[in-house]
This record gives C-alpha cells, structure tokens and sequence, in this order.
C-alpha cells in the first residue's frame, strides 16, 4: 500500500500544480489580461484543463486505490490511518469516481452549451428578454438531469449537483434547515418594513474619493493580518479570491465613489476567504486536502468577517473614528449611531447581491426551491418567470417589473451551476454557529474588536477550521468545533438580537 499510496501522492500533487496555474491564467485574465488576448487564453486554459481532466481520470489509478483498499464499495480509507491520509484517500477516490462516471462527450457538451447559454444570458439580461435565454436553459437543463444521473444519487436528484458545491449534504436536510429559517426571517421582515423610515441609508451614497477607500481597505486587510507577503488584492469587475499555490491568494474587490460598501464590505468578506485559503495547514500543503472542505464553509468565513465582525456595532466603535476622518466631507455631520444603521439598513429588495442579511437569505430560499423544481421536473421552463415572480411575492413581499430584475438576474444558471445556490445560505449558519463557539472561548472579544484588535478572531478561525483543510467534511468540522450538528438558531438568534435592536422592535 505504501508505494500506491506514494504514487497517488504524486499525481495528486501534479494535479493541484496544474490546478493552480489554470488558476493563475483566469485570474490574469479577470484582472490585467488585454481584451485581445481573450481567445488564446481561453485555448490555454481549456489545454490545461484538459491535461488535469486526463491525470484525474488515468485508468492506473483505479489499481493503485484499489492496493489501498478503496473501491466502489468502500470508498473511505482504511481505518487505521490517521486522519489526514484517510481523508486524502477518501477525497482523491471520491474526484476519480466522480469523474470517471461523465462520459467525455457530456463534458465537451456541457462546457460548450455553458459558454453559449452565458452570451444569450447576456442578452437576454440587457433586453429584459427571457424567450432569448429559455431555450438555452432547457438544453443545459437536459444535459445537468443527464450528468445527474451519471452521477448516481439516492434520494432526489438535486443531490448529485449539490455534492458538486456541498459534498456530502443532503437536500432533504437542506430544504429542513430553510424552512425554519423562513418561518423566522419572513415574520420578522414584516415588522421592520413596518418600523423602516425613508432615506435610513442615504449617507452611504456620498461621495467617498476612491484612492481614500483604498487606504481604508489596506488597513482593514492589516487589521485582519491578511500576509501580503503571501497575497495581493487587485481590481475586478466581479469580486472573488483564489488561490494560485500555498503562499500566493488573490483578492479582488471593485470601486464606486457613491457606494462605498461595495468596496469596504467586499474587501473583508474576500479577505475572509483569503484568510482560510492561508491557514491550511502544513500537512495538506500542495495536496487537494489544501482546499475549503465545501463552498457553505468558505462562505462562513467571509461572512462571519463581512457581516458578524465587520457591520457589527464594535466593529465601527473602533474603526469609524478613522473612517469618519478619511471621508471627512462626507460624515461631518454623522454620528456613530446613524453610520451603523445605514449599513445595516434592511429593506426588501429584488437583487440578491445587494440584500442585507435579513432579506439575503430569503432570496437564496427561492432560487432553491425553484431549480430543485427544475430538475425533478416539477416546475418547466416555460413557467419558470412567473413561479418567480410569485415566490419573490410570497418570501419578498415584492415583485419584479421585469426578468431582469427577476429570473434573470443571476449568473448561476447560465452557467449551469444548479446547486450552487444553497452554499450561501449554509455559510451564513455554519458561521453564525462558528461565531457563537468562538465568544465563549473568548468571552471578550468584542471589546477586542472595539480596539481594532482582530487577530485573536483570525487566530481562532485557523486554529478551529483552516488549518484542518478539506480532512473533514462540512458537517463533521461544525460538530467537531462547535460540538453540535448545524442548527439555523444561531443565526435567527443572532440576527434577532442584532435587528430587533436596530428597529426597537
Ligand atoms: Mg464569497
């Protein structure tokens, strides 16, 4: 076993160098790349991901797990290694498993078919125009229930593409954990609309000089002992993180004079994925274990940064004093109190993107409960506008003048990334919950964070999460650190406490 387990070692590690230098072409590519240089780039990008599709799925390999003991029928390593080589057997047999089962002219078929539906998706958005994108969903819909049931699942098939984003959850436990949290979230929405004045957020779109922003957000990435000698943050029309080797993760973030939360808020939330991404720890170095254990876990920790450190009243205690004397024009006449509101002002919107933590979640609600619809066929094509219009009703209490403010508002499905969708809510629980473990750890840590201090959370996140990488699954890291599976009171009693607060109600 030594010597197969060796080999796979290495091809793995062949695997993540490639891996990674794809990466490195995309993010060139969203970030300096000339327009020209696009379809090169796209060449180079789709040879590479080519060579590592072939290293994945290389026939040998299926001898060399087999000598470690995984098959089909026990695909978990053997249970007496340590947990890292266990979970390294058990994750590089789960990527070959999975990948072998697509037949090679699925994938061709779908990457074509993606990257069509996108430019029609475009369109379709600019125009308001839904007839120009429904029938590239329905094509890529095809082929999403084909991939599927290559995958194999067994309760519903919404699971086989959940796995893809959240390995291992389960759609009937999601669909649970959402349905209480909307039984929460929807009556409590009803009281703040009734309690929210006009105008609480006007301040946010001042003017607040780009350059100054930026010096905001270098000392808001030191605060958070984000390495820069291990990573940089550049400008992107999109704002996202990723990782281009062990030492090197890149940020992103975007500019606007008039709504400074965009940079400010997105600079801490991809830092927080920033920071997870460098805490792995230095056994998993240069393996596939070096990676966020799912997307609901990444998501926890810029969220957790972004919305329970970074909007939270301690947080501005310490940090506005310095805010408020680089954007001096513009929070003259602002007192603390009111700069905390406007950043935490809640009101029922159509754009997921820009929502607030109350209604956020209840915009993830709907676009899970309508593509699992999708899939199992319960819902077509056909009817799908007006099955979101009326659900934006029933959890929004509004409805969109037109598709692009509606179905069509999202890149997700042009891309066929069904599943993809729920990771965010997820993340939302799984770092309320984290955050709830880690005060009674450090019971002052938000006197802490009134100091600026932020190192003590960044600490705890490493020592707790990063540093064990994918070794543990998402529902198997909460219960290790929080000694309890996940749970959706945290978060309403979190965001209770915060909101009720905030609108006296
Ligand atoms: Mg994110």
């Amino acid at each position: 076993m030594k010597k197969a387990l060796q080999e796979l070692k290495k091809r793995d590690s062949e695997i993540m160098l490639l891996n990674h230098a794809a990466e490195t072409l995309r993010w060139d590519q969203e970030t300096y790349m000339p327009p020209k240089a696009l379809p090169q780039r796209a060449d180079q990008i789709s040879l590479l991901q080519g060579m590592i599709h072939e290293k994945v799925v290389e026939k040998s390999n299926a001898g060399l797990f087999a000598e470690c003991g995984l098959t089909a029928t026990t695909p978990n390593g053997p249970a007496e290694s340590d947990d890292i080589e266990r979970a390294f057997l058990r994750e590089s047999f789960k990527r070959f498993s999975k990948q072998t089962k697509v037949p090679k002219t699925l994938v061709t078929e779908l990457a074509h078919t993606q990257s069509i539906a996108q430019a029609n998706w475009i369109e379709a958005k600019k125009t308001a125009d839904y007839n120009k994108f429904k029938p590239y969903l329905s094509k890529l819909l095809g082929l999403l229930q084909q991939y599927a049931e290559c995958m194999g699942y067994e309760d519903e098939i919404y699971d086989a593409l959940l796995d893809d984003y959240e390995p291992y959850a389960k759609t009937k436990e999601t669909e649970k954990l959402f349905d209480s949290l909307k039984d929460s979230l929807v009556p409590l929405l009803a009281k703040i609309v009734e309690k929210r004045k006009s105008g609480e957020s006007d301040i946010i779109q001042r003017s607040f000089p780009v350059a100054k922003q930026e010096e905001f957000n270098n000392q808001l990435l030191a605060a958070m002992g984000f390495d820069l000698s291990r990573g940089r943050m550049d400008v992107s029309a999109h704002p996202f993180t990723t990782t281009l080797g062990g030492h090197d993760v890149r940020l992103t973030t975007r500019y606007n004079e008039h709504f400074f939360p965009s940079s400010v808020f997105g600079t801490i939330h991809e830092a927080g994925h920033g920071l997870y991404e460098l805490g792995m720890g230095e056994k998993l170095s240069g393996s596939l274990l070096a990676n966020g254990t799912s997307l609901g876990i990444h998501e926890s920790q810029s969220r957790l940064w972004e919305n329970l450190v970074g909007r939270s009243r301690a947080f501005w205690e310490g940090f506005y004093p310095g805010f408020k004397s680089l954007f001096h024009d513009a929070l003259n006449d602002v007192p603390l109190d009111d700069f905390y509101h406007a950043v935490n002002s809640v009101s029922p919107s159509l754009i997921r993107v820009e929502a607030d933590e109350v209604t956020y979640n209840l915009h993830i609600i709907l676009r899970f409960n309508l593509e699992r619809k999708l899939l199992s066929q319960d819902l077509s094509v056909d009817d799908l506008p007006e099955a979101w219009n009326i659900m934006s009703k029933e959890l929004l209490g509004i409805m969109p003048a037109n598709d692009s403010e509606g179905v069509l508002q999202d890149v997700h499905w042009s891309m066929g990334a069904l599943g993809y969708f729920p990771t965010y809510t997820l993340g939302n629980l799984y770092g309320s919950q984290f955050y709830d473990t880690m005060k009674q750890a450090h019971p002052d840590i938000e006197k802490q964070i009134k100091n600026k201090n932020l190192l003590t959370v960044k600490q705890w996140l490493a020592d707790n999460i990063h540093v064990h990488g994918s070794v543990y699954p998402a529902g198997e890291l909460v219960q290790r650190v929080t000694g309890k599976p996940l749970d959706p009171q945290y978060f309403t009693r979190y965001i209770t406490a915060k909101y009720g607060a905030l609108y006296d109600l």
